[in-house]
């Protein structure tokens, strides 16, 4: 047939054809020849209310495979006119809809809102990991629209929530804050969103927990350690009610397991430390006379009086190692000392043996002598004996001389060799010592501070003596620092340090507390007669300036001075000290205030 365009051609075409088939003229068979003719697509013979029921359906949401059979079904009927069927179709299709509009939403605002919240930015969720929880959820919900439709929307909201919205929500939690113990999970309040639904997210914490929060802390026990990495990632894989109960199940036992490692882990650790307590306890009593040793242990036993603390190990760490390379550079020195020592000792009492040989031999000749003189029968025989008893006698004594020389010179040498060891014991001493020093200053540190008060406060209370403590503070320090740089400070405090040794008795304790504060203790005495001690001290200061670059620099500090009640804890002492120092500066600097527990005045 030919190819017809115009309307007005297809119309007369379809009326010679009616005529042709001798149809009845009405305007169905005119409409159904007329389309015929011009090869009208079915969807556009429709008449125009079926064309619009059509288009009504296309916009109907169908979020179940049934809601949209049924649709299509009801499309069906519309075109072939089956209206007959419509009815039932259509009661099925409300009863359908209304069984999940609790539940689900339709897929257009689902879309809508997808779209939004891709594009809105938000830091708590980038882009990557926007990407990365669709793709897992069209992975594993994409064959069933339903669960699909669920966890979208769980997942847009998701997306909508900032990690300041979740901190400051009542029972929300910031991604790397650690819940409070007590945290308790609540039902959803009344207007709160449901998070049931939001199940992607909750699968992503807990196997990033596993894997990167558990697997490395378990580096020593490999299976569990496999173990928990594969349950990290069977986590997020699991979709059904059944899959869930089997990972649960055995999540369980892998619990207990961890418990009983735990444990293990905390009584071991318990008996190491207990271990290292006996052993630093015993240490202590046994090496009474290995001085320098003692430093080192008191270090390790402070440690282990308080929480175990990384910082304080580290550093102890740090300490003991300089101060065994040191000692075992003096140790070395002072074994040959011993040496030396030892081979005098050994030739002391070689010719010790030497000088008692001669003398016996000698004792042995004159009862000889005597003998021979008893019997001499003429004074030529006695002469003979004489000669030879005088002969011996001068042997005798050039041995008992040469005998007693070398053991002068002997005993010389071993004196020499024990001063030396003297001294070296003394050096290694200090250097153990060192542990309880400031490094820059050489006053003592604050550890060495503590153990000095302990004794001080011991030996006081032993002996009813008093012992006053001061603590001080140099004034505007830090205008020093920012006028002539920090090595100056330093050397400034290095400065006061020197002072206050020379001024100071030996038994006077210095120590430094803080930056530029210093703790002095005086053993043995009364707070009346602390007090002067410090003026004494600000005047040295006034004579004796910290030079830098030939400017005379005047330091001055303010001190609060007090004395130590028997049995009083240390840092009551100290807080007193310091309250009384403050005033000092409130009171306009460079002064000294004293307390006792009762009361404060100003000197
Ligand atoms: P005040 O008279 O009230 O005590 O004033 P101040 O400036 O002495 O006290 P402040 O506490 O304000 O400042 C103390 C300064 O001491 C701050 C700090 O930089 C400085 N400082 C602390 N330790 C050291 C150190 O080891 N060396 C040096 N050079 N400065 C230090
Ligand atoms: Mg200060
Ligand atoms: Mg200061």
């Amino acid at each position: 047939m030919r190819k017809l365009s115009s309307p007005t051609e297809i119309a007369r075409e379809t009326l010679k054809e009616m005529a042709t088939q001798r149809l009845d003229p009405t305007p169905d068979h005119y409409t159904d020849i007329y389309h015929t003719i011009a090869n009208t697509p079915d969807e556009e013979r429709l008449p125009e209310l079926a064309k619009q029921i059509e288009q009504a359906l296309t916009e109907l949401p169908r979020q179940s495979p049934e809601l949209g059979r049924t649709l299509e079904q009801l499309k069906k009927a519309n075109r072939s006119s089956e209206w007959s069927a419509v009815p039932a179709l259509v009661i099925k299709y409300i009863e359908l809809q209304g069984g999940q509009s609790q539940l689900t939403r339709a897929w257009v605002d689902l879309i809508r809102d997808l779209i939004r919240q891709w594009d809105l930015r938000n830091p708590a969720y980038p882009p990557s990991r926007k990407s990365e929880s669709l793709e897992r959820v069209l992975i594993h919900f994409g064959n069933d629209p339903e669960q699909l439709n669920d966890k979208l929307s769980g997942l847009i909201r998701s997306w909508g929530e900032t990690g300041t919205e979740s901190e400051n929500s009542s029972n929300g939690t910031a991604d790397n804050a650690p819940l409070p113990a007590d945290t308790q999970l609540s039902q959803p309040a009344s207007g709160t969103p449901d998070i049931s639904g939001n199940l992607v997210p909750w699968q992503d914490a807990l196997s990033q927990t596993l894997i990167l929060g558990l697997v490395p802390r378990l580096t020593h026990y490999p299976d569990l350690a496999d173990e928990a990495r594969t349950f990290g990632t069977r986590v997020g894989g699991v979709m059904q009610e059944g899959d869930l109960g089997l990972l649960i199940a055995q999540m369980k036992k892998f619990w207990r397991r961890l418990e009983l490692v735990n444990e293990q882990e905390q009584r071991l650790c318990d008996g190491l430390l207990n271990l290292l307590r006996l052993l630093t306890d015993n240490m202590s009593e046994i090496v009474v006379e290995d001085e320098h040793l003692h430093g080192q242990i008191a270090v390790v036993q402070q440690i282990m009086q308080q929480p175990l603390d990384m910082r304080l190990i580290y550093d102890a760490e740090v300490g003991l190692k300089e101060v065994i390379y040191k000692q075992s550079i003096l140790k070395k020195s002072l074994l040959e000392a011993q040496d030396a020592l030892k081979s005098m000792i050994a030739t002391f009492i070689d010719r010790l043996g030497t000088l008692s040989d001669s003398t016996d031999h000698y004792h042995g000749r004159i009862a000889t002598y005597a003998e021979q003189i008893q019997q001499a029968h003429d004074l030529e025989d006695i002469q003979h004996v004489m000669a030879d008893l005088l002969q011996d006698t001068r042997s005798m004594q050039l041995d008992v001389r040469r005998n007693r020389d070398e053991m002068m010179e002997a005993r010389s040498r071993v004196n020499e060799a024990e001063e030396k060891i003297r001294q070296l014991e003394s050096e290694l001493r200090e250097v153990s010592e060192k542990v309880r020093e400031d490094q820059m200053t050489g006053a003592l540190n604050r550890r060495g501070l503590e153990e000095s008060f302990d004794t001080e406060a011991a030996r006081a209370q032993r002996s009813g003596k008093p012992l006053s403590l001061a603590l001080l503070d140099i004034d505007n320090f830090k205008q020093l620092n920012d006028q002539r740089g920090h090595a100056a400070g330093d050397a400034a405090l290095v400065h006061l340090v020197r002072v206050i040794k020379d001024l100071l008795r030996p038994t006077d304790i210095v120590a430094r507390y803080g930056g530029e504060e210093f703790v002095l203790l005086f053993p043995e005495t009364r707070l009346p007669e602390a007090i002067p001690v410090l003026q004494r001290l600000q005047r040295e200061l006034t004579k004796r300036f910290f030079m830098h670059n030939n400017d005379k620099v005047l330091i001055t500090f303010s001190a609060g001075v007090t004395e130590v009640a028997p049995g009083e804890h240390r840092a009551g002492v100290i807080e007193r000290a310091d309250t009384a120092m403050y005033r000092a500066k409130k009171a306009g600097k460079n002064r000294v205030v004293s307390t006792t527990p009762g009361s404060t005045s100003e000197e």
